[in-house]
């Protein structure tokens, strides 16, 4: 079951600086969600939080 509408999870950690944040938009594998973990640049990871790409609007 696919399920495109979650709730928005407040990030758990500090907000990538600037620089990692563009690292992540030209790196297609190097992403992480807004609680630490690695994911992919337009996912989620398991516990549910988006990339930092998506929470910011970039994906
Ligand atoms: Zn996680």
């Amino acid at each position: 079951m696919h399920d495109f509408v979650r709730p928005k999870l407040e990030p758990t950690v500090e907000k990538p600086s600037a620089s990692e944040i563009e690292r992540m938009v030209v790196s297609d594998d190097e992403c992480t969600a807004t609680d630490g973990c690695p994911v992919e640049p337009d996912g989620y990871c398991p516990h549910g939080y988006p990339s930092w790409l998506l929470h910011l609007g970039i994906m």
